[in-house]
Protein backbone atom coordinates (compact mmCIF):
# COMPACT_ATOMS: atom_id res chain seq x y z
CA UNK A 1 0.00 0.00 0.00
CA UNK A 2 0.77 3.41 -0.92
CA UNK A 3 1.56 5.60 2.18
CA UNK A 4 1.29 9.09 1.22
CA UNK A 5 1.68 11.33 4.38
CA UNK A 6 2.14 14.79 5.19
CA UNK A 7 4.91 15.19 8.16
CA UNK A 8 4.46 18.46 10.33
CA UNK A 9 7.16 17.91 12.67
CA UNK A 10 6.34 22.11 14.27
CA UNK A 11 7.95 23.93 17.55
CA UNK A 12 10.03 22.31 20.18
CA UNK A 13 10.38 18.61 20.85
CA UNK A 14 7.84 18.15 17.94
CA UNK A 15 10.92 17.51 15.43
CA UNK A 16 12.54 15.39 18.29
CA UNK A 17 10.17 12.90 18.37
CA UNK A 18 8.23 13.12 14.51
CA UNK A 19 11.71 11.83 13.82
CA UNK A 20 11.23 8.62 15.62
CA UNK A 21 7.60 8.45 14.69
CA UNK A 22 8.55 8.45 11.45
CA UNK A 23 12.00 6.16 11.43
CA UNK A 24 9.39 3.79 13.24
CA UNK A 25 6.43 4.26 9.97
CA UNK A 26 9.59 3.34 7.48
CA UNK A 27 11.02 0.30 10.07
CA UNK A 28 6.68 -0.90 9.22
CA UNK A 29 6.83 -0.04 5.96
CA UNK A 30 9.66 -1.98 5.16
CA UNK A 31 8.37 -5.21 7.00
CA UNK A 32 4.85 -5.05 5.56
CA UNK A 33 6.22 -4.12 1.61
CA UNK A 34 4.28 -1.17 2.11
CA UNK A 35 5.69 2.25 0.44
CA UNK A 36 6.42 5.25 2.21
CA UNK A 37 5.70 8.59 0.74
CA UNK A 38 5.99 11.65 3.24
CA UNK A 39 6.80 15.07 2.50
CA UNK A 40 7.80 17.73 5.63
CA UNK A 41 5.61 21.32 6.08
CA UNK A 42 6.11 24.07 8.69
CA UNK A 43 3.16 24.76 11.20
CA UNK A 44 3.21 26.70 14.44
CA UNK A 45 6.40 28.57 15.59
CA UNK A 46 8.32 27.41 12.75
CA UNK A 47 5.90 28.45 9.78
CA UNK A 48 5.42 31.76 11.62
CA UNK A 49 9.15 32.10 11.17
CA UNK A 50 9.38 31.17 8.09
CA UNK A 51 6.03 32.52 6.39
CA UNK A 52 4.71 34.94 8.99
CA UNK A 53 2.12 32.48 8.73
CA UNK A 54 0.77 29.74 11.67
CA UNK A 55 -0.79 27.17 8.93
CA UNK A 56 0.94 28.64 5.58
CA UNK A 57 -1.34 28.21 2.47
CA UNK A 58 1.42 25.05 1.02
CA UNK A 59 1.16 23.11 4.18
CA UNK A 60 -2.69 22.95 4.08
CA UNK A 61 -2.58 22.20 0.53
CA UNK A 62 -0.08 19.26 1.57
CA UNK A 63 -2.22 18.32 3.70
CA UNK A 64 -5.29 17.86 2.25
CA UNK A 65 -3.29 16.12 -0.95
CA UNK A 66 -2.10 13.44 1.34
CA UNK A 67 -4.27 10.36 3.23
CA UNK A 68 -3.37 11.45 6.43
CA UNK A 69 -0.86 14.12 8.63
CA UNK A 70 1.64 13.04 11.40
CA UNK A 71 2.08 16.15 13.36
CA UNK A 72 4.32 16.87 16.31
CA UNK A 73 3.58 19.91 18.66
CA UNK A 74 3.73 23.23 18.10
CA UNK A 75 4.18 26.75 20.83
CA UNK A 76 6.80 28.53 21.65
CA UNK A 77 7.20 31.24 24.35
CA UNK A 78 8.66 33.22 21.77
CA UNK A 79 5.11 33.92 20.18
CA UNK A 80 3.42 33.99 23.59
CA UNK A 81 2.78 38.35 22.69
CA UNK A 82 1.49 37.75 19.77
CA UNK A 83 -2.32 38.05 18.99
CA UNK A 84 -4.38 35.43 18.95
CA UNK A 85 -4.61 34.67 14.88
CA UNK A 86 -0.70 34.93 14.80
CA UNK A 87 -0.34 32.48 17.84
CA UNK A 88 0.83 28.80 16.80
CA UNK A 89 -1.39 27.34 18.43
CA UNK A 90 -4.04 29.27 16.24
CA UNK A 91 -2.28 27.09 13.03
CA UNK A 92 -3.43 23.69 14.87
CA UNK A 93 -6.85 24.74 15.53
CA UNK A 94 -7.14 25.88 11.81
CA UNK A 95 -5.52 22.80 10.46
CA UNK A 96 -7.91 20.67 12.55
CA UNK A 97 -10.96 22.60 11.13
CA UNK A 98 -10.00 22.85 7.45
CA UNK A 99 -9.38 18.85 7.53
CA UNK A 100 -13.04 18.55 9.17
CA UNK A 101 -11.02 16.32 12.41
CA UNK A 102 -14.08 16.77 14.78
CA UNK A 103 -13.30 13.62 16.48
CA UNK A 104 -10.42 13.07 19.02
CA UNK A 105 -9.33 10.04 20.25
CA UNK A 106 -6.94 10.03 23.27
CA UNK A 107 -6.15 6.48 24.71
CA UNK A 108 -4.76 6.30 27.80
CA UNK A 109 -3.52 2.53 28.85
CA UNK A 110 -1.26 1.78 31.66
CA UNK A 111 1.76 -0.68 30.40
CA UNK A 112 2.08 -3.26 33.03
CA UNK A 113 6.28 -2.13 33.11
CA UNK A 114 5.14 1.42 34.14
CA UNK A 115 2.58 0.77 36.70
CA UNK A 116 5.20 2.24 39.12
CA UNK A 117 5.55 5.75 37.16
CA UNK A 118 2.32 6.52 38.01
CA UNK A 119 1.72 8.43 41.27
CA UNK A 120 -1.09 6.71 42.48
CA UNK A 121 -1.17 2.94 43.52
CA UNK A 122 -0.42 0.24 41.45
CA UNK A 123 -3.20 -1.73 42.42
CA UNK A 124 -5.80 1.34 41.38
CA UNK A 125 -3.68 2.63 37.98
CA UNK A 126 -3.48 -1.29 36.50
CA UNK A 127 -5.33 -2.49 33.91
CA UNK A 128 -6.66 1.11 33.27
CA UNK A 129 -7.57 1.31 29.47
CA UNK A 130 -9.65 4.48 29.02
CA UNK A 131 -10.61 6.08 25.43
CA UNK A 132 -11.12 9.72 25.63
CA UNK A 133 -13.15 10.47 22.79
CA UNK A 134 -13.16 14.65 22.44
CA UNK A 135 -15.59 16.66 20.10
CA UNK A 136 -12.78 18.70 18.80
CA UNK A 137 -14.36 21.51 16.30
CA UNK A 138 -16.88 23.35 18.72
CA UNK A 139 -17.26 24.41 22.32
CA UNK A 140 -15.24 27.57 24.01
CA UNK A 141 -12.10 27.05 21.66
CA UNK A 142 -14.14 28.10 18.32
CA UNK A 143 -17.40 29.85 19.56
CA UNK A 144 -18.25 33.36 18.26
CA UNK A 145 -18.17 35.95 19.75
CA UNK A 146 -14.66 36.14 21.69
CA UNK A 147 -12.66 39.00 22.49
CA UNK A 148 -10.97 41.44 25.45
CA UNK A 149 -12.64 44.73 24.62
CA UNK A 150 -12.07 48.27 26.62
CA UNK A 151 -9.94 50.14 28.28
CA UNK A 152 -7.13 49.29 30.44
CA UNK A 153 -8.58 48.41 33.99
CA UNK A 154 -11.96 47.82 33.17
CA UNK A 155 -11.56 45.19 29.81
CA UNK A 156 -13.82 42.17 29.31
CA UNK A 157 -13.00 38.60 27.89
CA UNK A 158 -15.72 36.57 26.08
CA UNK A 159 -15.39 33.06 24.94
CA UNK A 160 -18.59 31.90 23.64
CA UNK A 161 -19.64 27.75 23.84
CA UNK A 162 -21.59 26.65 21.04
CA UNK A 163 -23.22 22.91 20.74
CA UNK A 164 -25.78 22.20 17.87
CA UNK A 165 -27.40 19.00 17.86
CA UNK A 166 -25.32 17.23 14.47
CA UNK A 167 -22.57 18.18 16.13
CA UNK A 168 -23.10 16.73 19.67
CA UNK A 169 -24.74 13.44 17.33
CA UNK A 170 -22.01 12.97 14.93
CA UNK A 171 -19.53 12.60 17.60
CA UNK A 172 -21.59 10.44 20.24
CA UNK A 173 -22.10 7.58 17.52
CA UNK A 174 -17.75 7.95 17.09
CA UNK A 175 -18.00 7.17 21.04
CA UNK A 176 -20.65 4.66 20.39
CA UNK A 177 -18.98 3.31 17.53
CA UNK A 178 -15.87 2.87 19.98
CA UNK A 179 -17.55 1.38 22.37
CA UNK A 180 -18.59 -1.64 20.10
CA UNK A 181 -15.53 -2.73 19.93
CA UNK A 182 -13.95 -2.23 23.54
CA UNK A 183 -16.11 -3.13 26.27
CA UNK A 184 -19.14 -1.21 26.09
CA UNK A 185 -19.44 1.24 27.96
CA UNK A 186 -19.76 5.14 27.69
CA UNK A 187 -19.12 7.65 29.84
CA UNK A 188 -20.44 10.64 28.73
CA UNK A 189 -19.43 13.62 30.75
CA UNK A 190 -21.04 17.30 31.12
CA UNK A 191 -21.56 19.66 33.66
CA UNK A 192 -25.45 20.07 32.93
CA UNK A 193 -26.31 21.35 36.58
CA UNK A 194 -24.76 24.44 35.10
CA UNK A 195 -24.52 24.81 31.11
CA UNK A 196 -27.13 25.06 28.71
CA UNK A 197 -24.74 23.01 26.38
CA UNK A 198 -24.43 20.57 28.40
CA UNK A 199 -27.81 19.54 28.99
CA UNK A 200 -28.78 19.41 25.31
CA UNK A 201 -25.49 17.23 25.23
CA UNK A 202 -26.49 14.68 27.45
CA UNK A 203 -30.80 14.35 26.12
CA UNK A 204 -28.70 14.02 21.85
CA UNK A 205 -26.21 11.47 23.50
CA UNK A 206 -28.93 9.66 25.82
CA UNK A 207 -31.36 9.52 22.42
CA UNK A 208 -27.94 8.05 20.42
CA UNK A 209 -28.12 5.55 22.83
CA UNK A 210 -30.90 4.13 21.54
CA UNK A 211 -29.42 2.89 18.62
CA UNK A 212 -26.74 1.01 20.53
CA UNK A 213 -28.78 -1.29 22.95
CA UNK A 214 -26.10 -3.24 23.89
CA UNK A 215 -23.60 -0.41 24.87
CA UNK A 216 -24.30 0.81 28.84
CA UNK A 217 -24.42 4.33 28.61
CA UNK A 218 -23.83 6.73 31.89
CA UNK A 219 -23.51 10.71 32.59
CA UNK A 220 -20.99 12.22 34.68
CA UNK A 221 -20.59 15.73 35.90
CA UNK A 222 -17.78 16.61 35.07
CA UNK A 223 -15.89 17.58 38.22
CA UNK A 224 -17.38 14.14 40.08
CA UNK A 225 -15.88 12.30 36.65
CA UNK A 226 -12.01 14.47 37.58
CA UNK A 227 -12.40 12.88 40.94
CA UNK A 228 -13.36 9.57 40.00
CA UNK A 229 -10.37 9.42 37.14
CA UNK A 230 -7.93 9.45 40.41
CA UNK A 231 -10.28 7.15 42.44
CA UNK A 232 -11.00 4.25 40.48
CA UNK A 233 -9.36 4.81 36.54
CA UNK A 234 -9.41 1.13 35.75
CA UNK A 235 -13.53 1.64 35.31
CA UNK A 236 -13.49 3.76 32.58
CA UNK A 237 -14.07 2.80 29.54
CA UNK A 238 -15.14 4.76 26.66
CA UNK A 239 -15.20 9.08 27.72
CA UNK A 240 -17.86 11.16 25.49
CA UNK A 241 -17.06 14.73 26.49
CA UNK A 242 -16.87 18.05 24.49
CA UNK A 243 -13.46 20.29 23.33
CA UNK A 244 -12.76 21.87 26.88
CA UNK A 245 -13.59 19.24 29.43
CA UNK A 246 -11.80 16.63 26.93
CA UNK A 247 -8.64 18.56 26.92
CA UNK A 248 -8.63 18.37 30.49
CA UNK A 249 -9.12 14.94 31.17
CA UNK A 250 -7.05 13.60 28.83
CA UNK A 251 -4.13 15.38 30.32
CA UNK A 252 -5.72 13.78 33.61
CA UNK A 253 -5.70 10.54 32.31
CA UNK A 254 -1.90 10.77 31.12
CA UNK A 255 -1.08 12.01 34.62
CA UNK A 256 -2.81 8.48 36.03
CA UNK A 257 -1.10 6.51 33.68
CA UNK A 258 2.23 7.98 34.15
CA UNK A 259 3.27 10.89 31.26
CA UNK A 260 2.12 12.70 28.95
CA UNK A 261 5.03 11.87 26.66
CA UNK A 262 3.47 8.06 26.38
CA UNK A 263 -0.19 9.34 25.39
CA UNK A 264 -1.10 9.72 21.32
CA UNK A 265 -3.91 10.86 19.90
CA UNK A 266 -5.80 10.77 16.94
CA UNK A 267 -7.82 14.01 14.94
CA UNK A 268 -10.48 11.72 12.44
CA UNK A 269 -14.14 12.46 10.91
CA UNK A 270 -13.10 15.14 8.11
CA UNK A 271 -11.58 13.32 4.74
CA UNK A 272 -7.68 13.23 5.70
CA UNK A 273 -6.55 12.47 9.64
CA UNK A 274 -4.22 14.04 12.14
CA UNK A 275 -2.17 12.00 14.19
CA UNK A 276 -0.08 13.88 17.03
CA UNK A 277 1.08 13.08 20.77
CA UNK A 278 -0.85 14.56 23.23
CA UNK A 279 2.16 16.52 25.06
CA UNK A 280 2.77 20.15 23.76
CA UNK A 281 6.14 21.46 22.34
CA UNK A 282 7.78 21.15 26.18
CA UNK A 283 10.02 24.27 25.39
CA UNK A 284 11.62 23.34 28.92
CA UNK A 285 13.18 20.24 27.49
CA UNK A 286 13.26 21.53 23.74
CA UNK A 287 16.92 20.75 22.34
CA UNK A 288 18.40 18.43 24.74
CA UNK A 289 17.71 15.15 23.36
CA UNK A 290 15.61 14.06 26.23
CA UNK A 291 12.04 14.25 24.88
CA UNK A 292 9.84 10.64 25.48
CA UNK A 293 9.38 9.63 21.69
CA UNK A 294 6.77 7.02 22.59
CA UNK A 295 3.48 9.03 22.08
CA UNK A 296 4.92 10.38 18.77
CA UNK A 297 5.54 6.56 18.14
CA UNK A 298 2.43 5.63 19.28
CA UNK A 299 0.56 8.18 17.37
CA UNK A 300 2.37 6.35 14.27
CA UNK A 301 0.18 3.26 15.36
CA UNK A 302 -3.19 5.18 15.35
CA UNK A 303 -2.77 6.69 11.70
CA UNK A 304 -2.06 3.15 10.64
CA UNK A 305 -5.44 2.20 12.21
CA UNK A 306 -7.70 4.74 11.43
CA UNK A 307 -6.44 6.18 8.21
CA UNK A 308 -5.33 2.71 6.51
CA UNK A 309 -6.68 0.04 8.62
CA UNK A 310 -3.49 -1.54 8.75
CA UNK A 311 -4.44 -2.80 12.51
CA UNK A 312 -1.64 -5.97 12.36
CA UNK A 313 0.89 -3.31 11.92
CA UNK A 314 -0.67 -0.55 14.45
CA UNK A 315 -0.42 -3.46 16.73
CA UNK A 316 2.85 -4.37 15.76
CA UNK A 317 4.24 -0.58 17.02
CA UNK A 318 2.17 -0.44 20.14
CA UNK A 319 3.48 -4.38 21.21
CA UNK A 320 7.11 -2.67 19.97
CA UNK A 321 6.61 -0.16 22.42
CA UNK A 322 4.92 -2.49 25.16
CA UNK A 323 8.00 -4.77 24.73
CA UNK A 324 10.44 -2.16 25.00
CA UNK A 325 9.10 -1.44 28.24
CA UNK A 326 8.98 -4.34 29.41
CA UNK A 327 12.97 -4.52 28.88
CA UNK A 328 13.53 -1.51 31.05
CA UNK A 329 14.69 0.77 28.84
CA UNK A 330 13.05 4.74 30.37
CA UNK A 331 13.43 8.41 28.88
CA UNK A 332 14.10 10.71 31.60
CA UNK A 333 10.51 11.44 32.09
CA UNK A 334 9.66 7.48 33.01
CA UNK A 335 13.08 6.54 34.88
CA UNK A 336 13.69 5.79 38.68
CA UNK A 337 16.78 5.91 40.68
CA UNK A 338 18.79 3.94 39.62
CA UNK A 339 17.94 3.81 35.73
CA UNK A 340 19.67 5.68 33.83
CA UNK A 341 17.57 7.20 31.18
CA UNK A 342 17.94 6.93 27.06
CA UNK A 343 17.87 9.53 24.86
CA UNK A 344 14.60 10.48 22.45
CA UNK A 345 16.89 8.54 19.24
CA UNK A 346 18.55 5.64 21.82
CA UNK A 347 14.22 5.08 22.61
CA UNK A 348 13.51 5.68 18.81
CA UNK A 349 16.14 2.82 17.65
CA UNK A 350 15.46 0.53 20.66
CA UNK A 351 11.70 0.57 19.35
CA UNK A 352 12.64 0.25 16.03
CA UNK A 353 15.50 -2.72 16.77
CA UNK A 354 12.05 -4.60 18.74
CA UNK A 355 10.02 -4.18 15.60
CA UNK A 356 12.38 -5.49 13.42
CA UNK A 357 12.90 -9.26 15.46
CA UNK A 358 8.92 -9.30 15.84
CA UNK A 359 7.58 -8.36 12.61
CA UNK A 360 9.80 -10.04 10.50
CA UNK A 361 7.70 -13.17 11.94
CA UNK A 362 4.55 -11.75 11.62
CA UNK A 363 4.52 -10.13 8.04
CA UNK A 364 6.11 -13.41 6.38
CA UNK A 365 3.02 -15.02 8.29
P1 LIG B 1 3.78 20.46 27.39
O1 LIG B 1 3.00 19.24 27.10
O2 LIG B 1 4.62 20.98 26.30
O3 LIG B 1 4.74 20.18 28.65
C1 LIG B 1 4.24 19.90 29.96
C2 LIG B 1 5.32 19.17 30.77
O4 LIG B 1 5.45 17.83 30.28
C3 LIG B 1 6.70 19.80 30.62
O5 LIG B 1 7.38 19.70 31.84
C4 LIG B 1 7.39 18.96 29.58
O6 LIG B 1 8.78 18.92 29.70
C5 LIG B 1 6.76 17.59 29.83
N1 LIG B 1 6.68 16.82 28.58
C6 LIG B 1 5.80 17.02 27.57
N2 LIG B 1 6.01 16.17 26.59
C7 LIG B 1 7.05 15.39 26.97
C8 LIG B 1 7.74 14.31 26.36
N3 LIG B 1 7.43 13.85 25.13
N4 LIG B 1 8.76 13.75 27.03
C9 LIG B 1 9.10 14.18 28.25
N5 LIG B 1 8.47 15.18 28.89
C10 LIG B 1 7.46 15.80 28.24
O7 LIG B 1 2.74 21.56 27.88
P2 LIG B 1 2.98 23.11 28.24
O8 LIG B 1 4.29 23.28 28.91
O9 LIG B 1 1.75 23.51 28.94
O10 LIG B 1 2.99 23.87 26.83
C11 LIG B 1 4.18 24.18 26.13
C12 LIG B 1 3.79 24.73 24.75
O11 LIG B 1 3.16 23.69 23.99
C13 LIG B 1 2.78 25.89 24.82
O12 LIG B 1 3.14 26.81 23.82
C14 LIG B 1 1.44 25.23 24.50
O13 LIG B 1 0.54 26.13 23.92
C15 LIG B 1 1.88 24.17 23.52
N6 LIG B 1 0.98 23.01 23.43
C16 LIG B 1 0.82 22.47 22.19
C17 LIG B 1 0.05 21.33 22.05
C18 LIG B 1 -0.06 20.72 20.68
O14 LIG B 1 0.75 21.02 19.82
N7 LIG B 1 -1.01 19.83 20.43
C19 LIG B 1 -0.56 20.72 23.16
C20 LIG B 1 -0.33 21.29 24.43
C21 LIG B 1 0.43 22.43 24.56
Amino acid sequence: MLLNLTILPGDGIGPEVTEQAVLVLQAIADAFGHQLQLQSKNIGGAALAAANDPLPADTIQACIASSAVLLGAVGSPAFDHYPNHLRPEAGLLRLRRELGAYANLRPAICFPALEDCSPLRADLVRGTDIMIVRELLGGLYFGEPRSIAGAPGSRVATNTMTYGEPAIERIARVAFDLAMKRRQKVLSVDKANVLECSRLWREVVTRCAKDYPSVQLSHMYVDSAAMSLVQRPKDFDVVLTENMFGDILSDQAGGVVGSLGLLASASIGGPVGVYEPVHGSAPDIAGKGIANPLGAVLSAALLLRHSFELEPEATCIESAVSAVLNQGYRTADLARAGQSPLSTSEMGRCVVAELKASSSSVAIA
